[in-house]
């Protein structure tokens, strides 16, 4: 046979390397050394460390770690650069985010190849999808920029941002956190992972090379103490970060009580759903790009496979058959779909994941037609088997070319083991049918949901998670909002100490016959300590007493708020219509609760009543309007934004104002679909535990609204703790805002504290969006069109 005729006949792939000459001169011209890039300058390299090719072993570069004195010498440059930066028109901040646009755009391909190089990914991945969307990005936000004013008014940028990201996405993850940054008007200081900092420095040349303003951007590059260093600056005004769950959690805590902004992009373990109507051969290639892009070191990788029982055998059979044509080895071949795993611990760490799981039952299939190369970090891909899930390989984020496979029956059935983990980024869903698939999508926790379709980012939708895989949103709106805080924040003054309670006796003064009891799932209940306390007038005179409440209530009351889930999906005109039958009942007996609030503060409480009548009245009035978008990605699909409450809210009211005080924070919580726990002021509880009659009679459901009574200190940490509780607002004293912040790491719940701030909650700026923001995340749903 001629050698034609052979090609056509084996169909082998030739080699289609990408050269590597510029990338390497690059290097060169660096004599393979780079110290930090600060206040527009190159640093002299420090203590240094190696970055190596993952495909070849080969060494690339010594890179600096940074110190605590490195990390000081560019907070100052960041904070000497910000009030120039911030100043500046929109307009001219956008002039330099389309100037950096322009110029990735120009340098592509050698922004492509070194990052190939460096990270072991396919270059047909950095070329045709990491660098373009950088680009992307970077022109995204110069159009924000110069917004802004118009679109978040009173509105200001952090200052210093201390940004740290890993190395699975280097340039792409530099991109989505630099560009919303600058374009809101913060300077920043940018750590990338230690596996993978080049494309960071050869952006820094960028930067110079565009004349950006000395000291606005400022790359400093380290391993985790680096990170750690930035983290605890006192300079820093914000961090966001992206990486792993454990380390995302070690930044909550550390920023507990220190008021910096805190946006979190983490982990996943995204369930990929087949439906048995679903177009297989697409669904089939969906499933490679959502588990082999990146060698699966995607966060949003969908890396467990939910097939219908009924099409299971098929399904699977279908795929282990394109497992083999899959091609994996050097990322600089054009035609390679596997690439080089970032670095040989990484390999380690997948492996014995591995062998964990086949302990445990799990059968584990790869390929046996395929060869790796002889040296580098290369993994077959890998399909699994016979797992519960219990199992490792289930539970765990693998971050490798591992897919676990398991089947389900009915839709029901495929929502409860798509939802059940501990992440939420994202998850896809294959059906022909479009009623079935938007059916599902809402009842999915995560931050994405694709529908036939995968992996599509764009800097207009957002991107992050739900539950422990984060909080705050990159790209788009909700991106842009994270790098923006109100002006008046800054004016805040000290909250004024909560009127001193005197203990008095013990027992009570026995003068009265009655107790306000706590309000669980639609029920009064007693305490379960068996203890009450009571309550005092501004002159310190007992007036009455309510129960002492504990964890176990606590407990209680998550319980009967996670049992009332279906306020979450009542439609908006419903929630709006009990909310204005709340304030119209509330406002119906209003001399008794203004008679109430004098009794317990002396003050006269007519005002205060009128002002939450007020309150209820407009978040009933945004309920059906603080809603989503629309938006028209570069590609033949829509995202749906849609708004979506966090789930059971707890909620401590400060001791201040003892009925407005709570309902300023009830009304938007309820409005946008929240179940509460709503802990009332500690020293004036009684406005509250009056109002279980008016929640009752206004058709509000049992356990949409559990009042628990008690210490607001005990009883934040107890919700801060508990994993049941999604977000937790806490308004009083800075300790106890920083104990709340800390105590959430357990499963990331958002949280809103006061931090012994003054926040007069009658002011009409707690009226529309403040709230509500805070009482809702959202979910970008991204459906394609086209016949
Ligand atoms: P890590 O959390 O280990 O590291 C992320 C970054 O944080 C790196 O720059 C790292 O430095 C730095 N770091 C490490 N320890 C600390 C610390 N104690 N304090 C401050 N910074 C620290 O994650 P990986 O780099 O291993 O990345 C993989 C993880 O990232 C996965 O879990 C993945 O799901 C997640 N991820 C999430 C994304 C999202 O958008 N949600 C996107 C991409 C990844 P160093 O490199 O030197 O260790």
């Amino acid at each position: 046979m001629n050698k034609i005729a052979q090609i056509f006949e084996t169909l082998e792939y030739g080699p289609a390397p990408e050269a590597a000459d510029q990338a390497i001169a690059w290097l060169d011209h660096h004599n393979r050394t780079f110290g930090h890039f600060i206040d527009g300058e190159w640093t002299a390299p420090g203590t240094t460390f190696t970055t190596e090719n993952p495909a070849t072993g080969e060494k690339l570069a010594d890179i600096t770690e940074g110190t605590p004195a490195d990390i000081d010498l560019a907070v100052n440059a960041a904070r000497a650069a910000f009030g120039p930066w911030s100043a500046l028109s929109g307009y001219e901040r956008g002039k330099y985010l389309y100037a950096i646009a322009r110029a990735v755009q120009k340098h592509s391909r050698l922004f492509s190849v070194l990052e190939t190089l460096d990270n072991g990914k396919p270059i047909r991945e950095s070329r045709d999808i990491d660098i373009p969307l950088v680009a992307r990005h970077f022109y995204h936000h110069a159009g924000w920029a110069q917004h802004l004013h118009r679109e978040f008014p009173e509105h200001v940028p952090y200052g210093v941002c201390g940004q740290i990201i890993p190395w699975n996405f280097p340039l792409l993850m530099l991109a989505w956190k630099i560009a919303p940054a600058l374009a809101a008007g913060n300077t920043v200081i940018l750590k990338p992972a230690e596996f993978t900092s080049l494309t960071a420095l050869l952006f820094a040349e960028i930067c110079q090379r565009v004349g950006l303003p000395k000291g606005v951007v400022n790359i400093v590059t380290g391993q985790g103490e680096t990170g750690q260093a930035i983290v605890a600056h006192p300079g820093i005004d914000k961090i966001a970060f992206t990486g792993s769950t454990e380390v995302g959690k070690a930044i909550r805590m550390a920023t507990a009580g220190t008021g910096k902004g805190l946006s979190l992009e983490l982990g996943g373990k995204s369930p990929y759903i087949v439906f048995e109507d679903a177009d297989i051969d697409s669904a089939i290639e969906g499933l490679v790009d959502a588990i082999w892009f990146n060698q699966g070191q995607v966060c949003c990788a969908g890396s467990r496979l939910l097939v219908q029982e009924s099409i299971e055998e098929r399904f699977v059979t279908k795929l282990k058959k394109r497992m083999e044509t899959l091609r994996v080895g050097d990322p600089l071949d054009k035609s390679v779909d596997i690439g080089a795993m970032v670095a040989p611990v990484q390999v380690e760490r997948i492996r014995e994941l591995m062998a964990r799981g086949a302990a445990e039952g799990a059968v584990i299939y790869e390929p046996d037609n395929m060869t790796l190369p002889d040296a580098g970090c290369f993994l077959k891909p890998a399909l699994v088997t016979n797992v519960s899930p219990a199992n490792t390989l289930v539970a765990e984020e693998i971050f490798g070319p591992v897919l676990v496979a398991m089947s389900f029956r009915t839709p029901e059935e495929a929502v409860a083991l798509a939802n059940n983990t501990k992440y939420g980024l994202a998850a896809t869903i294959w059906s022909e049918n479009i009623n079935l698939a938007l059916d599902i999508a809402p009842n999915i926790k995560a931050g994405v949901v694709w529908i036939n379709g995968t992996n599509n980012f764009d800097a207009a939708v957002g991107f992050g998670g739900y539950k422990e895989s984060g909080f705050g949103r990159e790209g788009g709106r909700e991106g842009m909002s994270a790098y923006l805080k109100p002006k008046w924040e800054k004016d805040l003054q000290a909250a004024p100490p909560p009127r001193s309670v005197t203990p008095g006796d013990i027992l009570g003064s026995g003068k009265l016959d009655q107790t306000a009891k706590m309000y669980i799932g639609g029920k009064q209940a007693r305490p379960d300590s068996g203890y009450n306390r009571p309550v005092f007038d501004n002159t310190g005179l007992e007036i009455g007493e309510v129960g002492d409440g504990n964890r176990k209530d606590i407990r209680n009351a998550v319980e009967a708020a996670r049992a009332a889930l279906g306020w979450s999906t009542t439609s908006a005109h419903s929630r709006a219509q009990i909310l204005y039958f709340l304030a119209e009942n509330l406002d119906y007996r209003r001399n008794e609760f203004a008679a109430r609030i004098k009794a317990q503060t002396g003050e006269d409480g007519a005002d205060e009543v009128a002002l939450a009548v007020e309150r209820l009245f407009a978040f009933a009035g945004w309920a059906d309007k603080y809603d989503g978008a629309v938006h028209n990605p570069p590609l033949r699909a829509i995202a749906a934004a849609m708004v979506e409450p966090l789930g059971v809210l707890g909620i401590v009211a400060p001791p201040s104002r003892p009925l407005l005080g709570s309902i300023a924070l009830l009304a938007p919580a309820l409005a946008m679909g929240n179940m509460v726990v709503l802990v009332p002021s500690a020293q004036s509880p009684l406005s509250i535990t009056d109002l279980y009659q008016v929640i009752e009679t206004s058709d509000v459901p049992s356990g949409v609204v559990n009042i628990v009574t008690g210490s607001s200190a005990t009883l934040a940490k107890t919700l801060a703790e508990h994993d049941g509780v999604d977000g937790l607002w806490f308004a009083g004293d800075a300790q106890t805002s920083a104990m709340v912040e800390k105590a959430s790491a357990g499963n990331l719940k958002q949280t809103w504290t006061s931090r012994g701030l003054y926040y007069d909650l009658a002011d009409r700026r707690f009226e529309g969006d403040y709230f509500l923001g805070k009482a809702t995340q959202v979910k970008n749903v991204w459906i394609p069109y086209g016949a």
